[in-house]
């Protein structure tokens, strides 16, 4: 093998040299020969911990004032609950764009607490595409309208931000800091952190402070947004780990230049890999050319029984985690920030091979 190893799993998902590098370091001695796993939650050292990573965040995005940064345990799909709890107010109903498996679990999950208006569907067209907003049937008295800037397993991306009268909450589990967005377009953005941010077992909420609703029902302490604020998102023991190493990664993004020199850069990988794709007959991606993802990039073969030959030859080469999702099969490359380019390259080399041998 001529280059090191690359993991395009779709999350949980690699993490950068460098901080991994910090992160054995912090498990051998963080603080006065303690390691990272064992310090208190109320202490000096992670106090420290929550300061600087909220504030890094709040640099990389640029987040405007009357914002606050959470940080939940339960990933996105505590989210996919704690929004309708937090958002709903008095109001019985909310709206929902369904572009992927992702947006269809959210509206199942909001179903348990209001009527969930689904203001366009592409499942039809197997998740294929983002829908027009002039076909959209948004209803006004919606308490907000929620979608999926980037669905993980079909690999669709909007390449735009809706304009709606009600509030916007948008899922960016799987391309949050994947490039600079105006966080003032939304009122609330979260991400399960394991796919672009950090190991498995948090999901961050940017939550602008006034869409938050007294609720009908009484919203249990970890999934209330009041609390959390109230309590530096500390109401009960935080997933300690994952803060520290999502705080690692805060660091590393700033280090690379930030959120501009990250979008060249996933656009560049994303050009590698949909240019092989489309230079050859024996591979297919069935998304839409300008609803395709940056981050997920799901393919298929010509014929579906060489699938487990291409995994086997691609583990070969020190390249993993190439399966589709098992809802959908075929193959899928995340390519998130801690992707060099070099790994959309070594793919693209692979495949040309897999297929000069195969096709
Ligand atoms: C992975 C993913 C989720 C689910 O995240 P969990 O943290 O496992 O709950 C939700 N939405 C999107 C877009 C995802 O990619």
């Amino acid at each position: 093998m001529s280059h090191p190893i690359y993991n395009y799993c779709a999350g949980p998902a690699v993490l950068p040299q460098e901080v991994m590098e910090q992160v054995r370091h912090s498990l051998k001695d963080f603080h006065n020969g303690l390691v990272i796993t064992e310090i208190s939650h109320r202490g000096a050292e992670f106090m420290q911990i929550v300061e600087e990573s909220k504030a890094d965040l709040a640099d990389l995005l640029n987040i405007p004032a009357g914002y606050q940064i959470l940080f939940f345990q339960g990933g996105a799909t505590g989210q996919f609950a704690a929004i309708p709890m937090n958002l709903l107010g008095e109001a019985r109903s909310a709206d929902y764009v369904q572009t992927g498996v992702w947006s269809e679990k959210a509206v199942e999950e909001a179903q348990l607490f209001c009527d969930v208006n689904v203001v366009a569907n592409t499942k039809a067209n197997r998740y294929t595409s983002v829908p027009h907003q002039a076909s959209w049937q948004l209803n006004k008295d919606a308490a907000y309208l929620h979608y999926t800037p980037n669905e993980t397993i079909h690999g669709v991306e909007f390449t735009w931000v809706p304009k709606v009268e009600v509030p916007l909450v948008a899922d960016m589990s799987s391309n949050i800091l994947s490039q600079p967005i105006n966080v003032s377009d939304y009122d609330l953005i979260y991400a399960g952190v394991q796919k672009n941010i950090g190991p498995a077992g948090m999901a961050v909420v940017i939550v602008k402070e006034d869409v938050i609703k007294p609720s009908r029902y009484p919203i249990p302490t970890i999934f209330n947004y009041r609390k959390m604020i109230a309590e530096d998102s500390c109401c009960n023991t935080p997933a300690v780990f994952s803060w520290y190493v999502s705080g690692l990664m805060f660091k590393w993004l700033k280090a690379q230049g930030g959120l501009t020199v990250m979008a060249e850069q996933n656009r560049l990988k994303a050009d590698i890999v949909y240019a092989a794709i489309d230079a050859s007959d024996f591979y297919h991606n069935p998304v839409e050319t300008h609803s395709r993802s940056r981050m997920n990039i799901p393919f298929t073969l010509a014929d579906p029984k060489l699938d487990s030959a291409f995994l086997q030859k691609a583990q070969e080469q020190g390249l993993f985690n190439l399966a589709g999702h098992r809802s959908i099969g075929g193959m899928r490359a995340s390519l998130y920030n801690a992707m060099p380019v070099a790994g959309a390259q070594a793919l693209v080399d692979f495949m040309r091979d897999f297929e000069r041998h195969y096709g």
